[in-house]
């Protein structure tokens, strides 16, 4: 008989961070790639990067200026009252090796430009004049002239074979940086997490079906759902489908789409209804129930599961604002870990703004859908609970009061914004 509560790893009404972690313990990252690094952004790294030459590789000059030689330096010392003239010797072509510097030498450098080989420091263009070939200093221009002033030293930042980043980094634009200066054309990366999405429930309707009665009820989690999962770059929808509520169309569907996934969810069919047939199609798939039902609101009849082979199946319910926070309460960190990635606590916290906020019952998790105001504030969204698709528009994200949160409590919560890419 469909809609009972079925036996799990986890007791009935645990926690969802305790659900959460649960799930996470059960899954692997998928394999891995190799991609061009144009293609590399906000994809999961897969293997240490190690610089291979030195950084800088040469002596460097960090401005526009004259490289002098160590002589030209001396000559120049105790001799702020009447500064010396000297000649350029050459222009260092920016891009190519110059000759060296001798001494007695000044030579013309850009930034960027190796300094010659001889040289001890740099000045700068604005503590010059240069005239047909001759330099005449300013009187500010010594303090300038330290040993070793603004020449980028070759491994000053690196040495050849030191590691600069580990597996497991979302590869941010900083990261493309640090690739792209270790010529890395392409980059080993996990695979994207491929996901499929059921959607149960006779009673909806698509957005573009034309015939539309006032029983039916527009499908919001469907696209919501795959709205989410695309913020991240390293996930794939694979496919979202309606599933009617009939247990043999729960179960093909399941099956189906765990045969070309990595990860399942779905929404609606998990409450107490006679027609709530996804643990049964689950349990007939062989699927190991890690928890159903939490201490948490909205979302109670949350559902986690493994199929044979660890495949991890986020069952959500239906109402479309419990869907979402569900999703990134409990799917967000199961989905990391199958991406590879590392150090998935990286949740920011936010203080709270005064507003409507419904912490009852005292002992569970409470998710409130919240707007961004201004930096590190929340202000809650006032809605009509779970179901109330029209105030959760207005929110950027959900914040977490954890069980017996008093409500005077100034702590900064625990953030997640309607989007997996942190
Ligand atoms: P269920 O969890 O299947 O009992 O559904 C709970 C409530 O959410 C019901 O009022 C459903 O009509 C509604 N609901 C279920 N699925 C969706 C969906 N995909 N989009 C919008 N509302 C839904
Ligand atoms: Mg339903």
């Amino acid at each position: 008989m469909p809609g009972k509560r079925v036996e799990a790893v986890l007791p009935p009404m645990v926690d969802p961070v305790t659900a959460a972690a649960a799930m996470t313990a059960r899954v692997a990252a998928v394999g891995v790639e190799s991609v061009p690094l144009e293609q590399a952004a906000g994809r999961v790294l897969a293997e240490a990067i190690h610089a291979d030459r030195d950084s800088p590789a040469a002596d460097h000059s960090a401005v526009d200026g004259y490289a002098l030689h160590a002589e030209a330096l001396e000559a120049l010392r105790g001799r702020e009252s009447a500064l010396p003239e000297m000649n350029v010797a050459f222009e260092v072509v920016t891009g190519t090796t110059p000759p060296p510097l001798l001494p007695g030498q000044v030579a013309r450098v850009f930034t960027g430009g190796l300094v010659p080989v001889g040289s001890t420091s740099v000045i700068k263009r604005e503590w010059v004049d240069e005239a047909g070939g001759v330099i005449r200093f300013r009187k500010n221009a010594v303090q300038d002239v330290l040993t070793g002033a603004n020449i980028r030293r070759r491994g000053e930042n690196a040495r050849a074979g030191d590691l600069l980043s580990e597996p497991g980094r979302v590869i941010n634009p900083a990261v493309v940086t640090t690739l792209a200066s270790n010529a890395c054309s392409s980059v080993q990366v996990f695979r994207r997490v491929r996901v499929g999405i059921a959607v149960t429930g006779n009673e909806l309707a698509s957005a573009s079906t034309s015939a539309q009665s006032e029983a039916q009820v527009r499908d919001s989690n469907g696209p919501s759902l795959r709205a989410l999962l695309s913020t991240a770059p390293w996930c794939e929808v694979v496919d979202v489908v309606n599933v009617p509520d009939r247990l043999e169309a729960t179960d093909s569907t399941l099956k189906r789409l765990s045969e070309k996934c990595d990860a399942v969810v779905t929404t609606g069919g998990i409450s107490m209804g006679d027609h709530d047939y996804v643990p049964d199609a689950l349990l007939a798939l062989g699927a190991e129930v890690i928890y159903h039902h939490l201490a948490m609101r909205p979302g109670k009849p949350n559902l986690g599961a493994v199929l044979p082979g660890e495949l991890p199946v986020i069952a959500l319910p239906g109402n479309p604002v419990s869907a979402l926070v569900g999703a990134v309460v409990l799917a967000g960190d199961v989905l990391r870990k199958l991406a590879g990635i590392e150090h998935i606590d990286t949740r920011p916290r936010h203080a709270v703004a005064p507003g409507p906020v419904a912490r009852r019952p005292a002992e569970f998790w409470h998710y409130v859908p919240a707007a961004l105001t201004e930096p590190g504030s929340l202000r809650p969204v006032e809605h009509r609970g779970s179901g109330d698709v029209a105030a959760i528009g207005r929110s950027d994200g959900c914040f977490e009061l954890p069980a017996h949160a008093a409500a005077d409590e100034p702590e900064a919560r625990r953030w997640f914004p309607w989007s997996l890419a942190r």
